[in-house]
């Protein structure tokens, strides 16, 4: 990447030469073609600036995967905004935070939650409101359709940032990772390298694009490579099966690979034009890594990152993947496990999982104080995993520091969760887990201590869990809620989740259990 350089045009130094050539092909058959991805991209970036957009404007997005949410995507580099893509399982509590937080010039919301969208951006004084609905039309497009089809030159780039993506806090307040056109950059050539993208690939993609896995790992490494993307508004195992065969590369979070294997029709011969399965954004066990090998005759290639910079490692392309591990650190970024006083560790000691290069995020959006305590005093970011090398410099991740539940794929924080469950009538105090799921990794448990003598108030299971759905997104509502007499704690006070992990992860019962 030439310095200082804007995201979309080194994405576009990739671009086939002819404008015809394909980039998406869409569930009706239809195709987007490379010229056509310019075009549209480039009529949102006009409407942006005609919205009075200036360079570091944040556009926030909550909007159903389609074509046109990846134009506005690459619109908003090219005119040098912030994307501030959500998961469109987030609720107005959630929505209103984020837009408080991050003040953008422009939200885009589905038509559904125009109302919810309306009230929220007014309380967080975001001056314009447009619609995308699941189709790819709206008033979003509508008034860019009316923009020229050229934007000759993009604004911005280098350390300018390009996107800021919410991870949620363990305190319970969302983050916002402040990535810059260069760390985008960075990382996306070197898996293009690492992973041998070429533009005869064909990307089976079928990851949501508001998370750092299919925005920028997935659709960065097709479009920079020139590749074609079978681009599917969701991941549907039956479907998937019929696409497989016309496909070269699939990326998915472990769950898609435990669907795949459980259909009875996924075979060997459904892979054969097939040239790499990649697996991340959660631990793919052993024991599916091994499955999948038997039934396909190919090895998934793990890998290993987070928002805050991309991919960190990677199994290799060629050489011996081994399951339960992430492999190497990529080129060009320093990965360590450090002890107490971030010294490096030799193999197979146990330590936090730390990392350093030029992918690595700016920052927290209006949050020095916590970034600078998240960088170590030579640089590196502590990324809040726990690791080990082994003696062939295989990293596998052991653990995380923090107790996320990463569910599907998602990360779930339990404080936050824990919080809303509290403020339930009838609570006295709770505790969220994960625990594992032969679908989802883990789902999200939360573990109850009822007030005692709370008058007129039943608590039970589907009552919380039906005051949860109105307040969270689906995925972080408990699956399963347990009542407990007391919550187990260390002697500092802590509640001790290894505990209940253990308690509540080998019941398999239906029915809500009463612990003493
Ligand atoms: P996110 O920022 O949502 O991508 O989540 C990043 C977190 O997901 C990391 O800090 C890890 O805890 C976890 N993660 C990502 N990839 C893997 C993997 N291959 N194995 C285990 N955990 C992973």
């Amino acid at each position: 990447m030439q310095s200082g350089q804007n995201l979309y045009d080194f994405l576009k130094s990739g671009f086939p030469k002819g404008p015809d050539a394909p980039c998406m092909t869409l569930p009706d058959g239809a195709v987007i073609a490379y010229g056509m991805l310019e075009e549209e991209s480039a009529r949102v970036a006009n409407l942006l600036r005609a919205l009075g957009t200036r360079p570091g404007d944040r556009v926030a997005v909550q909007v159903r995967k389609s074509p046109r949410a990846l134009f506005l995507y690459l619109g908003s580099l090219r005119v040098g905004a912030v994307y501030l893509p959500m998961n469109d399982a987030y609720r107005a509590r959630e929505v209103e935070y984020f837009l408080k937080d991050a003040r953008p010039h422009l939200f885009v919301c589905r038509p559904e939650a125009r109302t919810m969208a309306d009230g929220a951006a007014l309380k967080a004084g975001v001056p314009h409101v447009l619609e995308l609905d699941d189709e790819g039309e709206g008033s979003l497009a509508g008034e860019a359709s009316a923009q020229p089809a050229v934007f000759a030159q993009s604004i911005g780039g280098g350390d300018d940032l390009a996107a800021i993506l919410y991870t949620s806090g363990t305190t319970g307040r969302s983050k916002g990772a402040m990535l810059s056109h260069r760390n985008l950059a960075v990382n996306a050539e070197t898996l293009v390298r690492q992973w041998r993208f070429r533009s005869d690939d064909v990307l089976l993609h079928t990851l949501p694009i508001f998370h750092v896995h299919g925005l920028f790992v997935a659709t960065h490494c097709a479009l920079l490579s020139g590749a074609r993307m079978i681009f599917e508004p969701k991941f549907d195992a039956r479907r998937a099966l019929r696409l497989l065969p016309d496909s070269t590369v699939f990326m998915g979070v472990p769950t898609y690979y435990a669907r795949l294997l459980a259909e009875p029709e996924f075979t060997r011969e459904l892979c054969s034009k097939m040239r790499l399965f990649i697996s991340g954004s959660a631990p793919l066990s052993v024991e599916t890594f091994e499955r999948f090998r038997a039934l396909t005759g190919h090895t998934v290639l793990e890998r290993y990152g987070m928002t805050e910079g991309g991919m960190f490692c990677s199994n290799p392309y060629e050489g011996e993947r081994r399951g339960g591990t992430v492999g190497f650190p990529l080129e060009g970024i320093s990965v360590r496990v450090a002890g107490e006083n971030d010294e490096p560790l030799c193999a197979e000691q146990v330590g936090a999982i730390q990392v350093k290069g030029d992918n690595i995020f700016r920052g927290y959006w209006r949050m020095p104080e916590k970034t600078r305590e998240e960088f170590t005093s030579d640089g590196f970011f502590k990324t809040g995993d726990m690791g080990k090398w082994d003696a062939q410099g295989y990293l596998t991740i052991v653990g995380r520091s923090k107790d996320i539940v990463i569910t599907g794929g998602l990360n779930v924080y339990p404080a936050e969760v824990e919080q809303i469950i509290d403020r339930i009538p009838g609570v006295a105090e709770s505790a969220v887990i994960g625990v594992p799921h032969p679908d989802f990794g883990e789902a999200v448990t939360a573990v109850i201590v009822r007030r005692e003598n709370e008058q007129g108030v039943e608590l039970t299971e589907d009552a919380v869990i039906g005051a949860l759905k109105g307040a969270l997104a689906n995925f972080k509502v408990p699956k399963r809620v347990h009542f407990a007499t007391e919550l187990p704690r260390n002697t500092m006070g802590k509640v001790q989740k290894n505990v209940l992990r253990k308690r509540y992860g080998e019941d398999d019962s239906s029915d809500p259990i009463e612990t003493p």
